[in-house]
């Protein structure tokens, strides 16, 4: 017998009607591309999201169809965010930081008909445009003086201003009642395992996120918060934030592209931001700015931090110095991102202070929603015992079941999604990453958890960052190396580095040598370029 309650689609659309309805004088505040600060409400992010999707469907983009974005987050892109995917055409986010090779790539492959672009973005899609045949209209998002302004009237392109193109809508429209299957957004992977991959992500898979992204124990947003999502919009959705502010009715604070340490604080003081959210190099400026001024970061409570292991130093400096308590997450673009939190238990409550800190260091536990597991190269379980570490594995409602477009063979295993990162699953269920799979250390046929070996050297007070790699070695095939990059103004040699390494790890685990760098290669998603300094370093113990 079926239960007797309501039956209805979960769609991105019914998160701003509630935005919208219950929330309606809540504020969206976004730094802009001119340069001013936007302020309006749901009420009006409603209103203008659906113009949008009267744009778009004016435009002939149709249901299914992409519609991509190159822009930071702000308050344009977010109604399309809404007005796109609310239509049912498929919001595609591009990562500006790729090369132009990669974003043609990326925009074939999804066969993009429209792109929408920031201000800054003006030469770099000058550049693009003849390599992407299936893009038919181009978007600035601002308005006709700036279009004038910066684009070339000459230019073959069909572009408009967003602005004139909202404005020629009413914002009379119906949301129209899709099939919660059906897809609501597209990003691609980051590429830093092979060719980029296309991840779509689905009305219901995008709602039920948000409430895992709201929960307690996950940000614990609510409508008390001001949230600023410094992870970038093109960046796995701004880890879902844009919706969950919407779901929780609180308010939004965009950084717009101005992500330095002064340019952040600054705005979080102002708008009175209670949670944060960006990868640990963004908080390192801005712990640094907060360091170099004698200041504190005053109105914020919450910091959470994912994309990258949070180094130690930087949970304790965030929660000792400046009162904000971390939530240190884990996930990737095919799991939303959100897939584990690492926020204390009931149980934990009563160990010291070392003990807690070595919990939250971890990765985390799921939510409801995803599950986790550990298993051996034949696919066999794994013991929850925080010591064994094994190929994790993840399934939920927001976890990737294939890649776009269709057609390719399905990763899953046993109807678990292979994440490529190896790891450890303790007793309490916590899991914590040891390494990426193709970053793992074979030493002598022993494997080396780089990650473990980079937190004890961020750990040191003289070192900012700093990456632990494999390099050839005439007698262990591979030993470690760190390649690390000292505060301003210290002199720490690689001996005095190596040497505070002593008693806390193993001694052959210790790194044959330290090099020094001014700065690590970042890629696209601020993650550190393993594979490049690999490159570089590979004869560094053979010469
Ligand atoms: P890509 O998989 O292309 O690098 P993603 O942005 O999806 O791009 O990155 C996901 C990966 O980032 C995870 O599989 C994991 O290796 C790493 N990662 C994410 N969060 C954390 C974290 N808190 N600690 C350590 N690694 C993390």
């Amino acid at each position: 017998m079926n239960g007797l309650m309501m039956h209805q689609q979960l769609l991105v659309s019914s998160l701003l009607t509630h935005a919208e309805r219950h929330h309606a004088h809540t504020e969206v505040v976004s730094a802009r591309c001119e340069g001013d600060l936007h302020r309006y409400t749901f009420r009006d992010l409603a209103h203008r999201s659906r113009q949008v999707a009267q744009a778009v469907r004016a435009l002939g983009v149709g249901p299914g169809d992409r519609v991509a974005t190159l822009a930071w987050n702000g308050h344009r892109h977010l109604e399309l965010y809404y007005g796109v995917s609310g239509a049912g055409s498929v919001l595609h986010t591009l990562n500006p930081r790729l090369h132009p090779h990669q974003l043609a790539w990326i925009i074939n492959n999804a066969d993009d008909s429209v792109l929408c672009f920031d201000l800054t973005f003006v030469d770099l899609v000058r550049e693009i445009a003849p390599r992407v045949p299936s893009v038919k209209k181009y978007v600035l998002l601002s308005d006709a003086e700036h279009l004038a302004a910066e684009w070339p009237a000459d230019d073959p392109c069909d572009v408009t201003a967003y602005e004139d193109l909202v404005a020629a809508q009413d914002g009379d429209f119906t949301w129209p009642v899709l099939d919660e299957k059906q897809a609501a957004s597209l990003c691609y992977t980051s590429g830093t395992t092979g060719h980029p991959k296309g991840v779509l992500y689905s009305h219901r898979s995008t709602v039920l996120h948000s409430y895992g992204a709201a929960l307690p124990d996950s940000t614990g947003l609510s409508a008390r918060d001001a949230v600023m999502p410094v992870v970038p919009m093109f960046h796995v959705n701004a880890w879902g934030i844009p919706y969950a502010a919407c779901l929780t009715g609180a308010k939004l604070v965009l950084p717009g592209k101005d992500l330095s340490g002064a340019s952040l604080t600054a705005l979080q003081e102002a708008e009175g931001v209670t949670v944060s959210a960006s990868v640990p190099t963004v908080w390192q400026g801005q712990l640094e700015h907060a360091r170099a001024n004698g200041t504190t970061l005053r109105s914020l409570q919450r910091a959470v931090i994912g994309g990258a292991a949070c180094p130690t130093w930087m949970f304790r400096e965030l929660r000792d110095v400046h009162g904000v308590r971390v939530i240190h997450g884990w996930g990737m673009t095919e799991t939303s991102p959100l897939g584990a939190a690492s926020v204390l238990k009931r149980s934990h409550e009563g160990l010291d202070r070392e003990a807690q800190d070595a919990v939250l260091a971890k990765q985390g536990r799921p939510m409801f929603g995803v599950d986790l597991k550990i298993t051996d190269d034949e696919g066999a379980d794994l013991p929850w015992d925080g010591r064994t570490p094994g190929h994790l594995m993840v399934r939920g409602h927001w976890v990737a079941s294939g890649y776009y477009p269709p057609g390719r063979p399905s990763p899953l295993m046993d109807g678990w999604f292979p994440t490529g990162d190896v790891a450890t699953m303790d007793p309490e269920g916590f899991m914590q990453i040891t390494d990426r799979s193709k970053d793992l250390i074979k030493s002598g046929g022993e494997w080396i958890s780089s990650i473990e070996i980079e937190n004890l050297a961020m750990d040191h007070p003289e070192v900012e960052t700093a990456a632990c790699i494999g390099v050839r070695h005439a007698k262990w095939d591979e030993r470690p190396i760190l390649v690390a990059v000292r505060r301003r103004g210290s002199t720490l040699t690689a001996a005095a580095l190596l040497g505070s390494f002593a008693g806390k790890i193993a001694k052959w685990c210790v790194p044959d040598d330290a090099v020094f760098v001014d700065a690590l290669p970042m890629g696209a998603t601020g993650k550190i370029l393993k594979a490049s300094l690999r490159k570089r370093y590979q004869e560094h113990l053979t010469q």
